[in-house]
């Protein structure tokens, strides 16, 4: 019976470590977070954020603008945020209303502000390892990795899933850890054989359900990026709990396992942006 890794329990760690950081240091930092519309999941997101702020002792910025809000508007307040020097962070909820670009919002967010580190420029760094900010999701994924105690270098690894937010950061980090990393997506054949030389498994599919027990090798770590609404209302994530878990070394729940870290970077970038900015 594989055992669980505590989501809750880690990223708690590591807003304690940010808010105590904030404190001893005296300092100041603040984050705006942008939502379009009415995405009831963004917002559930959004209220996260906010009260993740408030324990750490971020400031937080709220805009919430109207769904039918024009490119040119918020295009203008992200030219405000990159100047106002309150704020050390810009997140744009995503996703935006079909009529924003998604790409040109994040590319106007200055790299230095950027702490979901989707810019290019902070893309790039990613690439050749030279990086301030990970991105929240894939990084959580590696402290949870790392709160197993078990060190990933030489570990065949493998994600399920290549989005630019998710699969492929996730990939590079495991490799900049000395990992051999295959990233599985849509077209791989023998996606079972494949998944079941993962010591580290990483799903980050978006299907309920989709990795199983004959998908897994005995004892391996399982992190389970999904997070999918059943049509009961239940959350549940990629992998087959109860049947991986009986096979698997180490697995992350759904929920507690990866969503409460991504929050947790979140702050803990936010903390990173406001000492560079404070530097300069
Ligand atoms: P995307 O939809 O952008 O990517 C899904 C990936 O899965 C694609 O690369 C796709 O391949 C691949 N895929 C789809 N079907 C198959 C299949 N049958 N076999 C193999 N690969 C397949 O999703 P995201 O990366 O944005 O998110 C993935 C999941 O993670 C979602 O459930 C999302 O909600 C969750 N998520 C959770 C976060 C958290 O905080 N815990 C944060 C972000 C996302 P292809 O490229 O070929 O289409």
């Amino acid at each position: 019976m594989a055992q669980i890794i505590d989501g809750k329990a880690v990223s708690a760690a590591i807003k304690e470590q940010v808010r105590d950081e904030i404190a001893r240091d005296n300092i100041k930092a603040g984050l705006a977070v942008v939502i379009v519309g009415n995405d009831p999941a963004s917002r559930v997101y959004v209220n996260n954020k906010k009260k993740a702020c408030e324990f750490c002792g971020i400031q937080s910025f709220e805009y919430a603008l109207p769904e039918e809000t024009s490119m040119q508007e918020l295009l203008e307040l992200i030219d405000t945020l990159n100047n106002d020097k309150n704020v050390n962070g810009i997140l744009v909820q995503l996703p935006l209303p079909k009529q924003l670009d998604e790409k040109a919002v994040i590319e106007r967010i200055s790299p230095q502000k950027d702490v979901d580190a989707f810019h290019e420029t902070n893309v790039g760094k990613i690439m050749i390892g030279n990086y301030s900010f990970l991105p929240c999701t894939p990084a959580g994924c590696m402290e949870l990795i790392h709160s197993t105690g078990i060190s990933v270098s030489g570990k065949e690894c493998v994600v399920i899933g290549r989005s630019n937010i998710v699969g492929k950061p996730m990939a590079m980090l495991l490799l900049h850890e000395n990992g051999t990393v295959t990233i599985c997506h849509s077209r791989t054949k023998d996606l079972a054989e494949v998944c079941r030389r993962a010591d580290i498994l990483v799903a980050a599919v978006g299907k309920p359900n989709f990795v199983t027990a004959d998908m897994v090798k005995e004892g391996a770590i399982v992190i389970d990026v999904g997070i999918n609404r059943l049509e009961n209302g239940k959350l549940c994530g990629d992998v087959k709990f109860d049947e991986v878990s009986e096979k698997a070394g180490w697995i992350t729940p759904v929920p507690g396992g990866v969503g409460p870290m991504t929050i947790a970077v979140l702050m803990k970038n936010t903390l990173t942006a406001a000492k560079l900015q404070n530097k300069t």
